[in-house]
């Protein structure tokens, strides 16, 4: 298990970045391609937007922006029907693959 995969399983998603290039790396990578420098960790603030969003069944899911321009695919827990631009709060885990589910703030 990477040391990704085990901080979602602790709840944290940690994004990798390189000090030197000063570049996020999505999906991380233990060595920088560009320098080739060890890469470094920071965790995320949690706290996103929706790019995009549809339905299956009866869940919402979508494409959810987060620190840096990374992007992830999950699920949106929210009461109403999801927006465009929507500030969402992420939630992780991992159980054999990562699992990334986002909270709708504002209702
Ligand atoms: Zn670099």
């Amino acid at each position: 298990m990477t040391f990704f995969e085990d901080q979602l399983k602790e709840g944290v998603f940690q994004i990798c970045y390189c000090k030197n290039c000063n570049d996020t790396i999505w999906p991380p990578k233990e060595i920088c391609h560009k320098c080739h420098n060890r890469t470094d960790w920071k965790k995320s603030t949690n706290l996103g937007k929706i790019m995009e969003f549809s339905k299956r069944e009866s869940t919402y899911f979508g494409l959810i922006e987060i620190d840096d321009g990374i992007r992830v695919l999950g699920d949106i827990l929210s009461s109403s029907i999801p927006e465009i631009g929507q500030s969402v709060r992420m939630s992780v885990s991992f159980n054999s693959k990562p699992h990334y589910s986002f909270l709708v703030e504002n209702n």
